[in-house]
C-alpha cells in the first residue's frame, strides 16, 4: 500500500457567479475548486491538494499532446430533496479507471483515497451541484501523462485531476425517443485494441462516423471492428434490445466499454425477473426480428443520459420503427427507477448510493 496521503487545501478568494439552472449547458461551465495529484516514476502519487479551477502550464513535449497517453470517467453528484449531495456507484468509476489505467501503462491510483478525496471536493462544492430537477454536478476524473519527451514509452510523470461542472436536465421536454444509424464503414475500436478503456482516443476515432452521418441521426450504432456483424454500443452508451420479451445487450467482449449504467440496468432487470441475455447480437437478428414483429424495444444506457430510447434505426437502405417511435414499458420504468434512486426518491434495495456527509467537509477543512 502506498503511504497514507494527506490533501492539501487552497481555498480561492472569491467564489464565481453560479449558471441559473435553466442555462446550464453540458461541460461549459465549471466548479471554484477542482483536486490535483501528480506521480513521479520512484515516488509514486503525491501532492494530493484542492486548488482553485484555472489553467495548468504543460510542457509542450508532454507525452499527452503527442501520443495520447490518458484515461478519463464520468459520473454525477446528486441532491436529493431534503438537500443532501450524493453519489451513485462512484467506487465502480474509480475501479473502471484502474481498469484504463492498466490498458493504457498508466499507474494504477488509490482508488479508496481518490473517493476520499473526491467525496471532500463535493462536499466543499456542494453549491455547485443545481437544485432543479433533472440537474446535477457532472464529475470529470482524468489523467495526463506530463513527462516532457518525445520517445514512445509509457511516461514517468502523470496528472490525475477532478473538475466539476453543473450539468442541466437531458431531457428538459420529457424522454425523446432518438434516431440512430448503424455504421458500416466506420469502427470505434477493435478486440485488443482500447476499447474496454475510458480514453480520447476512442472518442478521437469516433467523430467521422457522427460527422459523415445525415441529418437528424443523434448517435451511431457501432459494429464490431472485424466483421462489422455484431453490435457494440450506441455512440458513447452502452446497448440494449427487448426482443420477444427477453433484454439482449452485447457481451463484453474486449472492445466494449463496461458502464455503470448497464451493470445497473442488468441488475434491475434481474432483480425485477426479467429476462436479460448478455451475449453476441448480430445486426441481422435484430432485423430480422424486427421483420417478425418482435423488435419490442431498443435503448441506450449511459451516466449523461441514464436511459436513451431509440425510436428508429437506419441501417442501410432500411428504416426500423421500434415501437411505433416511442419510450418503451421497460425503458421507462429503468428511466424512472434508476434516476429515482439517483435523487434518493427511490429505495435503493442495492447500496448503490453513497452520501456525501458534513464531516467529509469537515475532514477537509482539518488538514488547512
Ligand atoms: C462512459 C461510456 C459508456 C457508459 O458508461 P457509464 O458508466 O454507464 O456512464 C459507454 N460506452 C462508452 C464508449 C463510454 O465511454
Amino acid at each position: 500500500m502506498e503511504k497514507e496521503h494527506a490533501i492539501q487545501i487552497d481555498l480561492c478568494s472569491s467564489r464565481k457567479e453560479k449558471p441559473r439552472d435553466d442555462e446550464l449547458e453540458f461541460g461549459r461551465t465549471f466548479a471554484d475548486h477542482m483536486f490535483v495529484m501528480d506521480y513521479t516514476e520512484g515516488e509514486g502519487w503525491h501532492d494530493a491538494r484542492i486548488v482553485p479551477y484555472e489553467p495548468i502550464t504543460i510542457d509542450p513535449s508532454a507525452m499527452i499532446f503527442h501520443y495520447g497517453q490518458s484515461v478519463f470517467e464520468g459520473m454525477k453528484a446528486y441532491l436529493t430533496a431534503e438537500g443532501n449531495a450524493q453519489l451513485f456507484r462512484p467506487e465502480r468509476n474509480f475501479k473502471r479507471m484502474n481498469h484504463s489505467n492498466s490498458r493504457l501503462c498508466i499507474p494504477p491510483i488509490d482508488e479508496a483515497f481518490a473517493l476520499k478525496a473526491l467525496k471532500q471536493l463535493i462536499a466543499l462544492e456542494k453549491e455547485w451541484i443545481p437544485k432543479a430537477e433533472g440537474t446535477s454536478l457532472y464529475i470529470r476524473p482524468f489523467i495526463i501523462s506530463t513527462e516532457p519527451f518525445l520517445g514512445v514509452a509509457p511516461a514517468r510523470h502523470y496528472k490525475f485531476m477532478i473538475i466539476l461542472s453543473p450539468v442541466g436536465a437531458y431531457y428538459k421536454e420529457g424522454i425523446n425517443p432518438i434516431k440512430i444509424a448503424v455504421e458500416s464503414e466506420y469502427v470505434r475500436t477493435v478486440k485488443g485494441g482500447t476499447g474496454e478503456a475510458k480514453t480520447g482516443g476512442n472518442y478521437a476515432a469516433s467523430l467521422k462516423a457522427q460527422e459523415a452521418a445525415e441529418e437528424g441521426i443523434a448517435q451511431v450504432l457501432w459494429l464490431d471492428g472485424v466483421e462489422k456483424k455484431y453490435i457494440e454500443e450506441v455512440g458513447s452508451m452502452n446497448v440494449f434490445f427487448k426482443i420477444d420479451g427477453k433484454v439482449v445487450t452485447p457481451a463484453l467482449n474486449g472492445s466494449i466499454l463496461e458502464g455503470v449504467t448497464r451493470n445497473s440496468v442488468i441488475q434491475l432487470l434481474k432483480h425485477w425477473d426479467v429476462p436479460v441475455e448478455e451475449r453476441k447480437l448480430s445486426m441481422d437478428e435484430v432485423f430480422q426480428a424486427h421483420q417478425e414483429g418482435k423488435l419490442e424495444e431498443a435503448f441506450g444506457a449511459g451516466t449523461a443520459a441514464v436511459i436513451s430510447p431509440i425510436g428508429e434505426l437506419v441501417w442501410g437502405e432500411h428504416r426500423l420503427n421500434i415501437n411505433s417511435g416511442k419510450t418503451g414499458a421497460v425503458a421507462k420504468k429503468l428511466y424512472d427507477t434508476l434516476t429515482g434512486i439517483q435523487y434518493g426518491k427511490t429505495i435503493d434495495p442495492f447500496g448503490w448510493v453513497m452520501p456525501v456527509e458534513e464531516r467529509d467537509l469537515q475532514s477537509l477543512k482539518a488538514t488547512v
